[in-house]
């Protein structure tokens, strides 16, 4: 399948659900952070800005009111502007109230002036006429009378000088380009320019028929600020990031390391399982619910196990053992015995005639007959000997012994202890009462050297010892001692 279809790990779940989850929350605060800390700073900008220009407001609007052009344009106001360093331009426009006539004045720092914006040709053509007129005037004017003369000389002076501030005024207005264009928002408004770096302030004048203030501010200090506060805002951000990622990485480890300690702990072979191995039991999380029911699980199943194997290794009608035992430990059982210089004895035992017995007493009573001679077995046997049921009426016995004769004498044993029960069998002529045919072997070993002698010979041949028993008259034992090199 491709890797991209394929559903997606826990970790991997947790890790980008967690991350999507940290970055949204960290991109949302460190916005409205961002916002609140920016809002603040330009409204603190703009009111020390109102401030710095309110008192100027008042002076302008008074000399707009009277037309009064010369204090608007006099060094001293120009100074006063020139004082406030963070003041680029300055735009006034409005209607006087004495004349009812329009007014515009500019101040532009970079060229330190302040001159009229309105000054029209006939006004400067007027202005001319009346200088030539007073030139005129005072070359007429007597010689003798002093007072009259200086008094022409003064108007005279008067009327260059406005001249010529109206002709400075024309050219530096025809020649003048502002850098910006005048933002439409409405009085007391401000606004940012982000490109020239400037704040923009309308504020109205105070004169009865009107007029507006523009000012314009460098602003790089607050952009500058801008810069910064977006540096600290994503500063935070990135360290709030790193932290978190740690914290989802711990997180993920914290639960998907141990989920996968449990897949390889169930992984083993049940019998090998050690719960005390398995840590997460002790968590009180849900991963140590799901291990300690797992622990549980194990616990029941391996005494399930303990019982079905009991059950397997025992005939549940005699409690010998089972068939099923005996092929499991047989052979073991032989190599060991040999290998710890002792005798090994094996006898294969069989009811005499017994379907007779069955088919005249019942099954029933055939089923106790079965207990009974399983009863002479292992009363006859010591600690190391074992009797198992191998078939319907069929025994086979494991014994341990010092010499071959001690086989033969426990195979009479079982026999004996059979007969003394006395069985009534009407059906087993030789005896009337229960008997057993016995085929019993001894096997020792006289060397070390040599092939290993394997059980399935040892039990043919057992068992064609105990076909010659039953040829023989059956209730007998027919016993053989087998040496091997
Ligand atoms: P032999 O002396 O030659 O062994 O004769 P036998 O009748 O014992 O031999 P055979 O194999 O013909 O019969 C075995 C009988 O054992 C058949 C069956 O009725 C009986 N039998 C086998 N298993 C059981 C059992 O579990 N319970 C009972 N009650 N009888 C069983
Ligand atoms: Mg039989
Ligand atoms: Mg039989």
């Amino acid at each position: 399948m491709n890797r991209l279809l394929r559903p997606p790990k826990i970790n991997q779940m947790l890790f980008f659900s967690h991350l999507f989850l940290v970055l949204t929350l960290i991109v949302g605060m460190s916005y409205s952070r961002y916002q609140s800390e920016w809002h603040t700073r330009v409204d603190n900008a703009a009111t020390m800005a109102k401030h710095t220009l309110l008192p100027l407001v008042t002076d302008i609007s008074q000399s707009i009111s009277g037309r009064a052009y010369n204090s608007l344009l006099l060094p001293n106001m120009r100074n006063n502007l020139l004082a406030i360093d963070s003041l680029i331009y300055l735009d006034i426009q409005g209607i006087s109230d004495y004349s009812e006539m329009p007014m515009q004045v500019r101040y532009y720092r970079p060229n330190q002036l302040i001159w009229r914006a309105d000054v029209s040709l006939e006004e400067i053509v007027s202005a001319e006429q009346e200088m030539i007129r007073l030139q005129i005037l005072h070359q007429q004017v007597d010689t003798d009378d002093a007072v009259k003369r200086d008094k022409m000389f003064y108007l005279l002076q008067k009327a260059i000088a406005d001249h010529q501030s109206i002709l400075n005024s024309h050219n530096l207005e025809n020649t003048f380009h502002a850098p910006w264009a005048e933002p439409a928002i409405s009085r007391d408004e401000i606004h940012l320019d982000a490109q020239t770096k400037t704040m923009h302030i309308v504020m109205p004048l105070q004169n009865q028929k009107g007029g507006r203030l523009w000012a314009v501010f460098d602003s790089t200090s607050l952009f500058t600020l801008k810069q910064q506060v977006w540096r600290h805002v994503l500063g935070e951000a990135a360290i709030a990031l790193a932290i978190s990622t740690l914290l989802i990485f711990w997180v993920t480890r914290w639960i998907v390391a141990p989920l996968r300690r449990l897949a390889v702990f169930m992984d083993q072979d049940l019998e090998k399982i050690e719960l005390s191995e398995l840590p997460e039991q002790n968590r009180e999380d849900e991963i140590g619910m799901l291990a300690s029911r797992f622990g549980n699980l194990v616990s029941n199943i391996k005494v399930q196990l303990n019982i079905l194997k009991k059950q397997s290794d025992t005939d549940a009608l005699t409690g010998l053992g089972s068939r099923y035992r005996y092929t499991n430990i047989a052979e073991n059982y032989m190599a060991e015995t040999l290998a710890a210089k002792k005798c090994f004895g094996l006898l294969v035992c069989d009811i005499d005639n017994f379907k007779a017995y069955n088919d005249l007493y019942g099954h029933a009573k055939g089923d106790e007959a079965l207990s009974s001679v399983a009863a002479a077995m292992t009363s006859s046997l010591g600690t190391t000997d074992f009797a198992f049921r191998i078939g319907g009426e069929e025994f086979v016995v494991l014994l341990q012994a010092y010499q071959p004769s001690d086989i033969y004498t426990t195979a009479e044993r079982i026999r004996h202890t059979l007969l003394a029960q006395r069985i009534q069998h009407p059906g087993n002529p030789q005896a009337g009462v229960l008997s057993l045919s016995i085929g019993a072997i001894a096997v020792e070993r006289k060397s070390r050297s040599g092939n290993a002698l394997r059980l399935s010979e040892v039990f043919e041949q057992a068992d064609s010892l105990l076909y010659k028993a039953k040829a023989e008259g059956r209730n007998q034992v027919v016993f053989l001692q087998h040496n091997y090199k």
